[in-house]
């Protein structure tokens, strides 16, 4: 795990841990933020005056289950609107300015590499300046996105993580590791011993050896790290490298075949290996293109054996697709559009 944390540049203190699943490593995360910025380990969050986080209004739902297990309940996560995906950081400052304000005490700010619909990537940079200018904890959730780290050409897109106090990261996700495998890495592994640590004297105390039960929410686990490892056994960070960067050009050859259709629109400007569309068809009216588009997703499961999801983002219908699979090609995202074309001719647009 310290040589993952080295991949984001996290510095020679910085190690991790394995747990089950994104959710927990934010809950770890932020608890450990929690603990360190307010001090409460302690005396807890009785007698502080309303502990809020921010994220983006696009933050995985898992922010918002930490802030009820943290005892903030939902109001301590206070929403940042975004702009193409992407945390507006104008905003960020303003939230943070009327927070404290309001009597409120923020005390860290989520950045997300990787949103659940979109793919897109928080201004990183500026928001590390600012969590540094506040004093708060920056946590980057980079549950989908932390995979960049493994690509030399591609990387660059996560410039300013490493300036994250804490970095959510599931190889179960673009690493294709078997669910689950999810980890959650610390610029400086011994503050969870500071701020968190309940040591289990019932356990071998004079070992050499750290107890993940000790430092982490999470007792008992599967040695998910096993999976990891022999992952990168077989695939090397190279092989990580090529499958990154195959889903970038998949991604790029799916933009193209959008671009050269005026009837589809884009959600936002993609910047990993997943993207939204939708069909604006100009001859119906626009409250039927969310039928429309659900139409289309149909036809394409039922016409072209492709399964596009349906998420609704910003209010409407849109159609999802994930390019994780190393055997799908450029030839396919062709036949797809051809497909796609059928459908409007089909409904009356062109
Ligand atoms: C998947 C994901 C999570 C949650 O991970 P689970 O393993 O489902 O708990 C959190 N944040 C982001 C950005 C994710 O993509």
């Amino acid at each position: 795990m310290a040589e993952i944390a080295q991949m984001f540049g996290l510095g020679d203190r910085a190690g991790g841990l394995l747990v089950s699943g994104g959710t927990l490593a934010n809950v770890q995360a932020l608890t450990v933020a929690r603990n360190v910025k307010l001090g409460c380990l302690r005396g807890g969050i009785a007698g502080q005056a309303a502990p809020v986080m921010l994220a983006s209004e696009l933050a995985h739902t898992s922010i918002q289950k930490a802030a009820m297990v943290l005892g903030l309940g939902l109001e301590g996560v206070i929403l940042v609107p975004s702009i193409q995906g992407r945390m507006d950081v104008a905003a960020l400052d303003a939230a943070i300015h009327q927070a404290r304000a309001e009597g409120k005490q923020p005390f860290a700010v989520v950045a997300t590499a990787g949103t659940t619909v979109t793919g897109n990537i928080d201004p990183l940079p500026e928001i590390q300046h600012l969590a540094q200018a506040h004093d708060l904890w920056f946590h980057v959730d980079a549950a989908y996105g932390g995979a960049l780290a493994f690509s030399p050409d591609h990387r660059h897109r996560l410039a300013g993580i490493e300036g994250a106090d804490s970095v959510t990261f599931n190889p179960q996700k673009w690493l294709y590791v078997t669910k689950t495998c999810a980890s959650v890495l610390f610029r400086d592994l011994g503050l969870l011993h500071r701020h968190f640590r309940i040591s289990a004297p019932y356990m071998n105390t004079e070992a050499d050896w750290v107890n993940l039960g000790e430092i982490s929410v999470q007792g008992t686990r599967h040695p998910d790290g096993l999976k990891l490892w022999l992952s990168l056994q077989h695939l090397g960070k190279a092989g990580y490298a090529a499958l990154v960067d195959h889903g970038y050009a998949l991604a790029a050859a799916m933009v193209d075949q959008i671009r050269q259709r005026p009837y589809l629109a884009q959600a936002t400007e993609p910047e990993m290996n997943m993207l939204c569309f939708r069909g604006c068809p100009p001859e119906h009216p626009a409250e039927a293109w969310d039928a429309w588009n659900t139409g289309l997703q149909q036809f394409l499961l039922a016409e072209a054996e492709v399964f596009l999801s349906l998420p609704l983002w910003q209010g409407q219908r849109w159609l999802k697709a994930v390019l994780l699979n190393p055997f799908t090609t450029v030839d396919h995202i062709a036949t797809l559009f051809d497909h796609i074309d059928r459908y409007a001719a089909a409904q009356g647009a062109s």
